[in-house]
Parts: structure tokens; sequence; C-alpha cells
């Protein structure tokens, strides 16, 4: 068998991603050698922006990278400068707009008032309404009561979303700001969901805009693709390399490059021949396929976007707008250049690219989003980490192969605290 470098590298790594390449940069680093595959014709995961008219269009979705580990913070930015964008969402219910997350601006907007008194006072009635209501029908049911929470801040005891959304905010702001958007984003009723989803968005009595409570908070000046640019800086990559794919002649022509003679595995995939190319594995691909399925498949959410450019400078005057009433079937939509382009700069790109955002169920095929939290996802994937476990050689990590979801930060603070 003619070899030409048996185990050039220290590792190869499965997916491009900020898992892989954020292992990539701090092994490289390390003296390590690394070659990075990914299956698609890019890199950089699902952080990849494509540019269209001068603009960065989030291709697998909106990303705003946020954080309060001033660790993780420092490091992205010595790799390259982060902008001053901050997270305000809008939303449009049946015309009339709204901020978000829910702040002493949306409520001015939804009833006029001025101060948080008048705002508590609003709110504590309609939250009253909704316990009275919500234990008549537990009673009804059977079922305990809704109790004030032993904190002295709200209640619990909420069966499902809906109820949450109630005690947490009121009717009015449930029935514009909540129930649609949420059945659009989720397919199904609002009370047929978990509660724990809404606790996420914050309530505030002050007029704050910004989405996120975290310290730090932007997008890298020119883009991500800036950011993976600089993390896979001197690392050998190969893309259109699918680990699961059987090898063809233009895999083994991608090795050779590197001095890697992969030609005595052309029945096999690279999963069967990784061992010839590097001592250790980093896997950020699906956990249930790296199993070959044996145990059954996850399921994953996704979602859709229908992007288009719009011959104007500014569409929407706002990166993310959500729509919250079923009178459109999208979620939200995303102009992109407002991530990126502030006050003249915006009107000197003379045109905008728009992203209409659609929740949509996941079909094989379709790119694999959000882990679906219910018990037979959990427990099924629990029993793959559990056959990961075993795996020698070989690390999990990044969204797909711990089957968890993970917003960027942690997933850079988790490859920061590997050893490498
Ligand atoms: P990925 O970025 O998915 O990278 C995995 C890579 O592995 C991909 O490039 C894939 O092609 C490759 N791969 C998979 N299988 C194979 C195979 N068999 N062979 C070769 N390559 C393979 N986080 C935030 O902090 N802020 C946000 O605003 C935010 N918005 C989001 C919006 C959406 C719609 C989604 C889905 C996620 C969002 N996130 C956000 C989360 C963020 O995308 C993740 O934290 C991050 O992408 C995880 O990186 P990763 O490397 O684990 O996975
Ligand atoms: N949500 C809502 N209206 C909005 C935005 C969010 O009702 O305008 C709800 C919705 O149920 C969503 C949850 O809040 O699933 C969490 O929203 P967030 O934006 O934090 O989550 P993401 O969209 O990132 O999953």
């Amino acid at each position: 068998m003619k070899t030409m470098n048996k185990r050039k590298y220290d590792y190869l790594i499965v997916g491009s991603g900020l898992f892989g390449a954020t292992f990539a940069y701090r092994a490289r680093q390390a003296g390590k050698k690394c070659l990075v595959i990914d299956k698609r014709p890019q890199l950089g995961g699902n952080v990849y922006c494509e540019n269209i008219e001068g603009i960065n269009v989030h291709k697998y979705g909106a990303h705003i990278f946020h954080t309060s580990n001033k660790e993780v913070w420092d490091f992205v930015n010595s790799i390259v400068d982060f902008n001053r964008y901050t997270n305000c969402p809008v939303a449009n219910y049946k015309g009339k707009l709204y901020n978000l997350p829910f702040n002493m601006n949306t409520f001015y907007q939804m009833w006029g008032v001025t101060t948080p008194a008048e705002a508590q006072e609003k709110i504590g009635r309609q939250v009253k309404e909704a316990v009275d209501d919500i234990n008549k029908q537990h009673a009804a049911k059977g079922e305990s009561p809704v109790t004030p929470s032993p904190s002295g801040e709200g209640w619990v005891g909420a069966s499902n979303l809906e109820e949450q959304a109630l005690l947490l905010v009121g009717r009015d702001i449930y029935e514009k700001l909540i129930k649609d958007y949420t059945e659009k984003q989720w397919g199904r009723k609002c009370a047929d969901l978990p509660a724990f989803i809404i606790k996420r968005l914050p309530v505030r009595m002050v007029f704050d805009n910004n989405y996120f409570n975290d310290k730090y908070q932007g997008i890298p000046i020119g883009g991500y693709n800036k950011l993976i640019d600089g993390l896979l800086k001197g690392v050998d990559t190969l893309t259109e390399t699918d680990f699961f794919a059987p090898i063809t002649e233009k895999t083994i022509k991608g090795f050779a490059q590197f001095g890697i003679d992969l030609s005595n595995f052309s029945s096999k995939t690279i999963q069967d021949a990784w061992k010839e190319t590097a001592n250790d594995l980093v896997f950020t691909g699906q956990l249930d396929q790296y199993f070959a399925y044996r145990l059954g498949k996850l399921d994953w959410r996704t979602v859709s976007f229908k992007t288009r450019v719009e011959e104007t400078s500014n569409y929407q005057g706002n990166a993310v707008v959500n729509y919250t009433s079923h009178n459109e079937p999208y979620t939200r939509v995303i102009e992109h250049k407002h991530f990126e382009m502030f006050g003249a700069e915006v009107e000197r790109c003379p045109k905008t690219v728009i992203s209409r955002e659609y929740s949509t169920e996941w079909q094989e095929g379709m790119e694999p989003y959000y882990p679906v939290n219910d018990d037979r996802n959990n427990n099924l994937a629990q029993q793959y980490r559990d056959l990961a476990a075993q795996e020698e050689q070989v690390i999990f990590g990044g969204r797909l192969a711990e089957y968890k979801y993970y917003d960027m930060a942690p997933i850079i603070e988790k490859v920061l605290t590997l050893c490498v």
C-alpha cells in the first residue's frame, strides 16, 4: 500500500462552524496540525454570510453575538473587531409597531401609559384577571392553582405557555405580541406548548429596547466570514467533503493535495478512513448520523428564508421586524444591512437585501437547526451521548454533535476550556 504521509494531522475536524474553527485555531496555537473538512461549499457553518450588493447576508439565519463573558469577548475581538450593533427588534401587529422586548416603550405604545407605576398597575390588573380565569380552569380540571412565587416575583404553576404569558404580561400583550407569533414559530397552539419557552423574554419597567441583557454585543466588522477566516488562518481546509459520503475521485484528489493518500478507500467513507489522516477526530456533525442512526433518528426544527434584493436603500429601518399576527405567514423580516451599516452608510449603499423567515417542520434533507426538546428526542439523544462517550480519540462538540441549542458565545466558551 502506498502511503504518502500517514497520520499527518493531529486532528481531523469535521465541520467548520464556530466549534470546529475555534478548535482549529486553539490547536494551531498549541502547535498542533489540523485538517478541517466541511460538506458545504463554504466554511463557517451557520454564521457564514453571502455578499449580495455589498451587503453581508446571514444565509443561515440572523446572528447577533452577545455575551457577558469577558474572556470570550476579548477572544473574538482578538480575531476581529466588533461593531456597536445592539439588537432592538420591532414587532408589527396588524400594521401597528411595538418595541421589543416588553419595556416602557411597548407599554406606552400599547396603552399610552407614561410611568412605570401606570404600566405596573395596568399589567397587574390584567395579570389578576388571568390568575382568576386560570384558577377556575385548573379547579375544573382538578389541577393545583397557580400561586405567587416564593420570591414574591410573578406566579408559579402555569401548565402551558399561554398561561405563563398571561401571568407574565396580561392579555393585551399576550394577544398582540405573543400568541400568533409563537403559534407560527412552533406550529402549535400556545396552550399545547411548555411554559419555559416564554420565560426567556425580559419584561422591563424602563425605556430600554436592547433585546439582550448581556454586557457585550455586536457583529464582526466586515462580517462573520472575517471571524471564520481569522480562526482558520493557516489551517488546511477542504470544502464539499462529507464525512459520511462515499470517497470519490474528487475526495481522493482533495486529500492528496495535503499529502494524504485515500486511494485504497475508494468504496468507503471518510468515517472509515479518518485514522489514515489524523490521530484524533473532532466531530461537529449530526450525532445520530455518526452512529448510522442505529438507535433511531433525532428530530429537528427548521426555518426557511425567502431572500430578495429591494431597489431601495432602506426597506424597514431596522435589522429585525417580527410579524406577530397570523396576517403574515412569516415570523420575521431581516434587513441585513442594518447589522453593519449605520447612519449615512445606509443611504450610501443604494440597495438592500431582506429575508422573510418561515418556521417549517423539519423533513429529511432540510437544514437541521434547532433540537426538539421532547421526551423522545431527549432520551434518544442521551443514549447517543452515552455511545459517544465510549468512542476513543473522538471529541463530539457543537450544536449538531451534542444535540443541544447553543448560542455562539457558549460554543466559544466551551472550546476555550477544552484541552487541545
Ligand atoms: P454549525 O455552525 O452548524 O457548524 C457545523 C458544520 O458542520 C457545518 O458547516 C456543517 O456543514 C458541517 N457538517 C455537518 N455534518 C457534516 C459532515 N457529515 N461532513 C462534513 N461537514 C459536516 N447564536 C447567537 O449567539 N446569536 C444569534 O443571534 C443566533 N441566531 C441563530 C439563528 C438561527 C436560525 C440558528 C439556527 C442558530 C442561531 N444561533 C445564534 C446559534 C449559532 O448558529 C450556533 O451557536 C453556532 O452556529 C454553532 O456552531 P457549530 O460549529 O456547533 O455548528
Ligand atoms: N416571542 C413572542 N413574540 C416575539 C418574540 C418572541 O411571542 O415577538 C416568544 C416566542 O414564543 C419565542 C420565545 O418568545 O419562541 C423566545 O423568543 P426568542 O427571540 O428569545 O427566541 P428565538 O427566536 O431566538 O428562538
